[in-house]
């Protein structure tokens, strides 16, 4: 039997156990008996070192060029570059998610980093002349303070990293609370920003269960703002208790991303897109798509080429490179994910693929496809975290439109057709943060705004230049001499 690694806590610059001196084993998802590592189980004391750490360390990394912060920034970026196969063999292996996956993941990390580089060399603020002396008048950004970044399993890597990238680009110390399914790729990511050179206490992570350690985050006194993603319920417990404590905050929750297919589409685009965006990640995405309404006139050619496509699927073994569909991340994922199957049949809706776990060990459930599902049914309201979607024929896309906004959610939508009428009509009609034409509802890239609508987000943008707004605030300078 080999030993289990015992991993620390990284606070002001050093590598940390929990002052509560417990741990915790996280179990790989395919091979539940085995144990990737035993990881702080932090409490509030952690907090309170990492955020200390963090405001000593305010200061100096705010006043310094931005450039040089851009370029410890491009330091890790090299790094993340440098260490991809193995970042991603170990987030495969803690949380599931295929290595194809993972690995594009932490790629698009190191893409994510060079852009933040590049933002802390632009103008920081506008100048304009003070209508009675002509004198300069400035509205300067200026960072914040220590920023609070509480984050998912399911992009253990992109999200920690695309609230990281611009909260230090700007100037912000950090204190990162990962989720407790996937410490690791956090703790690796500390590495890289510390083996860049970044100072102590500007970068901090400290792991543990988010009923400890969220709320002393949140409320802390010296954190001056705090983003979120995850789930609405946790979402807006920390929405409410950040606002009663005077702070900045933003979140980022949960989705129901319909896909649109028209009379006139490429079905072979279509289908694929719709077998991505579904069942890629095991459906474990905030943007996965979960309702496809497809037109009525090439509804049983899409679904021919949907079930085909499912067929040619490789679902298993998340290390193999050509698996496209891995484990949930743990059995109780698994068992919401088989009880939301359940409810959906017991209401009406019947299964056209999957619906069952595989045989084995790991929590694996095949691609699931659910018909005759009814609009005001579990399965087209409720985030059903797995890799579980629903087929819905219409005959207009005015039809498709109305029950797309049909949900309390508004992250991401597709649209698959030729006509640019159509397009007009959809990007002007559908409720979402994200809208992509004729392709899959998942996806993004590190320089443009990500964010949703409706119960889908709160509070400003983020990624692009849209995270300047979260993480800076303006000042005016009246400058006489
Ligand atoms: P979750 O809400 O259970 O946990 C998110 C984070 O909050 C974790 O770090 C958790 O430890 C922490 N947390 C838990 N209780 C807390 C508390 N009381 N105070 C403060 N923090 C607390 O979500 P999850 O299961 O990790 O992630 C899945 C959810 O995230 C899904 O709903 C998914 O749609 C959503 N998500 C949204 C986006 C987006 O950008 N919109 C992206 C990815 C995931």
């Amino acid at each position: 039997m080999t030993a289990v690694e015992t991993f620390d806590n990284f606070i002001d610059g050093e590598w940390r156990a929990s002052a509560t001196g417990r741990t915790y084993e996280k179990r790989n998802p395919f091979r539940p008996q085995e144990v990737v590592g035993a990881f702080p189980a932090s409490d509030e004391g952690d907090v309170e070192a990492a955020v200390g750490a963090a405001a000593n360390a305010y200061r100096s990394w705010s006043t310094m060029a931005p450039q040089q912060r851009g370029a410890v920034l491009v330091g890790a970026s090299e790094l993340i570059a440098a260490r991809v196969d193995s970042i991603a063999a170990e987030m495969t292996a803690e949380m599931g998610k295929p290595l194809r996956e993972s690995r594009g993941e932490v790629a698009r990390g190191a893409e994510t980093l060079r852009f933040c580089a590049g933002e802390t060399w632009r103008a920081v603020g506008e100048i304009f002349s003070n209508s009675t002396t002509g004198s300069q008048i400035q509205a300067i950004r200026r960072a914040l303070g220590v920023v609070g970044l509480i984050t998912p399993w399911n992009f253990p890597w992109s999200i920690p990293l695309w609230k990281a990238a611009p909260a230090l680009a700007y100037g912000n110390t950090v204190v990162l609370k990962p989720a407790q399914e996937a410490p690791l790729t956090a703790l690796r990511m500390a590495e890289c920003f510390a083996d860049a050179g970044i100072p102590a206490g500007v970068f901090n992570v400290v792991i543990g269960r988010g009923s400890e350690i969220g709320t002393p985050l949140v409320t802390h006194p010296k954190v001056r703002a705090v983003s979120f993603t995850g789930s609405g319920p946790v979402g807006h417990q920390v929405r409410d208790l950040a606002a009663a404590h005077g702070k900045r905050v933003q979140l980022e929750l949960g989705g129901h991303s319909p896909l649109i297919v028209l009379a006139d589409a490429d079905l072979a685009r279509a289908s694929e897109a719709a077998y991505s965006g579904a069942f890629w990640s095991a459906g474990q995405k905030c943007t996965a798509t979960r309702r496809i309404y497809v037109h009525e006139a090439v509804y049983d050619e899409f679904r021919t080429l949907l079930l085909e496509r499912i067929r040619r699927g490789v679902v298993g073994d998340p290390t193999h490179l050509d698996t496209e569909v891995g484990p949930l991340v743990n059995k109780t994922q698994m068992e919401d994910v088989l009880g939301a199957v359940e409810r959906g049949r017991s209401e009406g809706g019947s299964i056209a693929a999957g619906g069952t776990a595989l045989d084995g060990e790991g929590f694996l459930v095949p691609p699931t496809v659910f018909e005759n599902v009814d609009d005001d049914a579990y399965l087209s309201r409720e985030e059903v975290f797995g890799p579980v979607t629903s087929l819905y024929p219409i005959d207009s896309l005015e039809e498709a439109i109305e029950r797309a906004n049909g949900t309390a959610y508004g992250l991401s939508a597709s649209l698959f057709t030729r006509d640019l009428a159509s397009v007009n009509r959809f990007v002007a009609g559908v409720e979402a943060g994200v809208l992509r034409i004729n392709a899959a509802t998942a996806g993004g890239e590190p320089h443009v705004p990500f964010g949703g609508s409706k119960a889908s987000g709160y509070g400003p943008r983020e990624q692009g230049r849209a995270a300047r707004e979260f993480y800076t605030e303006s000042v005016t300078v009246y400058l006489n001499d």
